[in-house]
């Protein structure tokens, strides 16, 4: 049986997306560097998992490195077709995600995100491995003009990060030699099944508390800080501006459960694992907006917790209103989101929860 790669699976969206994929029988690898996550995660996604240890070693592999060593992946590939487990698909996930970084260090993420990416291109071009599951940003939008966003709108991202994205998504439109600006599916005439997903707000956990969003350094997203305060980490939350145009004067987002993602990628695989080559570009969001006051009480509620808040100016670069049309990701994939804001604040206190109870033990 073939092997999938997945590239950054130890990080947040990776490791949940791992759980899924193992328990429906799928071989995976692994490549994270962990610069934003933690070798501990992978006992944990084998234990979610239920893998006995003596097989875990032929179902669940772990390669510490960088997708920038074109030397160190190419050796992956090779490894895995001498073993008779060719990688067969990969899931790249690897990479940077903080914008207010990004503003700091472009050249950083142009090397992560853009050159990373080709260099990992390269390498699948070479073993003939031309399955590809994309991970990029609703942040490639910018500000939209039309809610819900579609994925024809416009891409107009407004920061390094989004650039970086979208650099990619022109790189693989080109590999797969398609107009994919104006029509989200297209026939590729090169032999690529591609998928690009742009994710909206992931946040929450596994139901289990055992995996869930473990940033290094202080957050800027607005869930894990829920959170901190909650824990007693932090004295309160800064909202950024109550004077937006929308239902109570704080910014809206489109939250989408990582559980929800997780089976998103799983989807999106399965579907270009059986299709003809093609180049696939969907939302995955709820197509449900919340509020930041709407999200504070639900997790108020949920948790027995008081969030403590300031309004604060506006954050630059923000917009009032981002939710997905999910339509597309229906269409093709057979996906929707499946669980609640409330599900969301459960699941993301839980891990929390438990998480400093590991930490204090
Ligand atoms: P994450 O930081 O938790 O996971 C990324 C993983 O990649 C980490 O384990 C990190 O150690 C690893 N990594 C980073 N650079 C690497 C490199 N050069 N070589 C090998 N491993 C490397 O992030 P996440 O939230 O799981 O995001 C996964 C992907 O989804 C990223 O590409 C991100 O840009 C994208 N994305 C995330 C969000 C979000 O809000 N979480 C939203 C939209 C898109
Ligand atoms: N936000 C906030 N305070 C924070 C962080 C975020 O009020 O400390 C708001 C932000 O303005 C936006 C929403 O919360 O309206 C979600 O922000 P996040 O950074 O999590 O996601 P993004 O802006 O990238 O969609």
């Amino acid at each position: 049986m073939g092997s999938i790669l997945i590239t950054g699976g130890a990080g947040f969206i990776g490791s949940h997306t791992c759980v899924v994929l193992l328990n429906a029988g799928y071989n995976l690898i692994i490549i994270d560097n962990f610069s934003n996550s933690s070798p501990s995660v992978i006992s944990s996604i084998a234990k979610l998992a239920k893998l006995e240890d003596k097989i875990t070693e032929a179902r669940l592999q772990l390669v510490k490195g960088d997708i920038r060593d074109k030397e160190l992946v190419t050796q992956i590939f090779e490894i895995a077709k001498r073993k008779g487990t060719r990688i067969i698909a990969v899931i790249h996930f690897a990479g940077l995600k903080s914008v207010h970084e990004s503003i700091q260090k472009p050249l950083l993420y142009w090397d992560v995100n853009t050159s990373g990416t080709r260099k990992l291109l390269e390498v699948m071009n070479e073993f003939s491995c031309k399955v590809l599951v994309f991970s990029s940003s609703a942040t490639v939008y910018g500000d939209p003009c039309v809610i819900p966003i579609d994925e024809t709108s416009p891409i107009n991202p407004i920061n390094p990060y989004g650039k970086t994205k979208a650099a990619v998504e022109m790189l693989l439109a080109d590999i797969s030699n398609c107009q994919q600006r104006t029509k989200p599916f297209q026939k590729s005439p090169t032999d690529w099944r591609i998928a690009i997903l742009r994710y909206f707000n992931p946040v929450g956990a596994h139901p289990s508390g055992e995996i869930g969003e473990d940033p290094k350094g202080i957050p800027n997203n607005l869930f894990p800080l829920i959170n901190q305060v909650a824990e007693g980490k932090r004295d309160l939350l800064h909202i950024f501006g109550n004077d937006w145009p929308t239902i109570d004067g704080t910014g809206v987002r489109d939250y989408i459960h990582v559980m929800d993602l997780a089976e998103g990628h799983k989807a999106a695989l399965e579907k270009l694992l059986r299709s003809e080559p093609q180049l696939l570009t969907l939302n995955l969001g709820s197509g449900k907006g919340h509020s930041v006051l709407e999200l504070i009480h639900c997790f108020e509620e949920v948790t027995g917790k008081k969030i403590s808040y300031q309004i604060a100016n506006r954050r630059a670069g923000d917009s009032a209103i981002s939710i997905a049309s999910p339509k597309l990701a229906l269409k093709y994939l057979n996906w929707s989101t499946q669980k609640s804001l409330k599900d969301i604040c459960d699941d993301g206190w839980n891990w929390q929860s438990k998480n400093i109870y590991k930490n204090k033990f």
